[in-house]
C-alpha cells in the first residue's frame, strides 16, 4: 500500500516569521487532536527564504513534516544569478522538490525540457522530485483529459533509472485557484493513466510504489472523496494549506 501524502505547497505566501507561527499552529492542531500517526504523512512546501528558519523548527521540535521546496535549478552551482541548487536543498534537508507547477510553465516559461532537466537535477541531489503536470480547459477541450498529462509526464520521465523514488502531481490547469474542482472520476481517470506511464516508462515496480496526487481546489469538503479514488494517493494543496484549522482537516481527512 502507499502511504499517501498531503502536500502543502505555499506558493509566494508566508515569509519567514509567519512560517514560524504556522507550522507551530499546524503541529498543535494535530497533536491535541491526536491526528498526527503513520497513516498519512504531511509535507510543507514553504518559499525558499522560509526553508531554514522552518527546517530548525521542525528538529528543535521534533516535528514529524517533510519539507519540501517549490522549485530548483538544472544546475548544480556557478555563475546562474537568482539560481538554487538541488544541493542546497539537500543540504537543508529537503526530502522532496516540486517540479513542473503549472505556474511555473505558465510564467517562467518553463518547457517539458526544462522539467526533464529538473527531475535530473533533483534526482542527483537525493531529492524527491514532485512532478506537475495538468491541462488547460482549451486542451482539455481539443486533446481529452489525458493526452496533455501523459505527454508531459512521459518527457519528465525521460532518464529516470527505474528505482527512482518520484511522486507525480496531476493538477488540472483549470481548477487551480478557481474553486473549480475536478470531480474524483476526472482525477481518477487521469491519475490511473499517469499511472500506467509511470510503470511503461520506469516499469510495474515503479508504477505500483509511486504515489500519484490530485491538486486543484483541494479543501476539507473534498478530500475524502478523492482519497477514496483506488488512484489517487493524496493531495498538493495550495490556498487551502495557508489556513491552519482547513489544512489540518484536510491531514485528517481519514478520521
Ligand atoms: P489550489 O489548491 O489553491 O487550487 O492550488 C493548487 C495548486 O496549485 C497546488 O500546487
Amino acid at each position: 500500500a502507499r502511504l499517501p501524502l498531503i502536500a502543502g505547497n505555499w506558493k509566494m505566501n508566508l515569509d519567514h516569521q509567519q512560517a514560524i507561527a504556522f507550522v507551530q499552529k499546524l503541529h498543535w492542531a494535530l497533536k491535541e487532536a491526536k491526528h498526527l500517526d503513520d497513516s498519512v504523512e504531511v509535507g510543507i512546501f514553504p518559499p525558499f527564504t522560509d526553508l531554514r528558519t522552518v527546517q530548525t523548527l521542525l528538529d528543535a521540535d521534533k516535528i514529524p513534516f517533510a519539507l519540501g521546496a517549490q522549485d530548483l535549478s538544472t544546475k548544480d552551482s556557478g555563475a546562474y544569478t537568482g539560481e538554487v541548487s538541488g544541493a542546497f536543498l539537500s543540504k537543508l534537508n529537503c526530502a522532496y522538490v516540486i517540479i513542473g507547477h503549472s505556474e511555473r510553465r505558465e510564467y517562467h516559461g518553463e518547457t517539458d525540457e526544462v522539467v526533464a532537466a529538473k527531475v535530473q537535477a533533483a534526482l542527483r541531489h537525493s531529492l524527491v522530485p514532485v512532478i506537475c503536470v495538468g491541462e488547460t480547459l482549451e486542451q482539455r477541450e481539443e486533446s481529452g483529459p489525458t493526452a496533455i498529462s501523459v505527454g508531459q509526464l512521459e518527457v519528465a520521465l525521460e532518464g529516470v533509472p527505474a528505482d527512482a523514488d518520484i511522486v507525480v502531481a496531476y493538477e488540472p490547469v483549470w481548477a487551480i485557484g478557481t474553486g473549480q474542482v475536478a470531480s474524483p472520476e476526472q482525477a481518477q481517470e487521469v491519475c490511473a493513466k499517469l499511472r500506467e506511464v509511470v510503470a511503461a516508462k520506469l516499469g510495474p515496480d515503479a508504477g505500483q510504489r509511486t504515489r500519484v496526487l490530485y491538486g486543484g481546489s483541494v479543501k476539507s469538503a473534498n478530500i475524502a472523496s478523492f482519497m477514496r479514488e483506488p488512484d489517487v494517493d493524496g493531495a498538493l494543496v495550495g490556498g487551502a494549506s495557508l489556513v491552519v484549522d482547513e489544512f489540518a482537516a484536510i491531514i485528517r481527512y481519514q478520521k
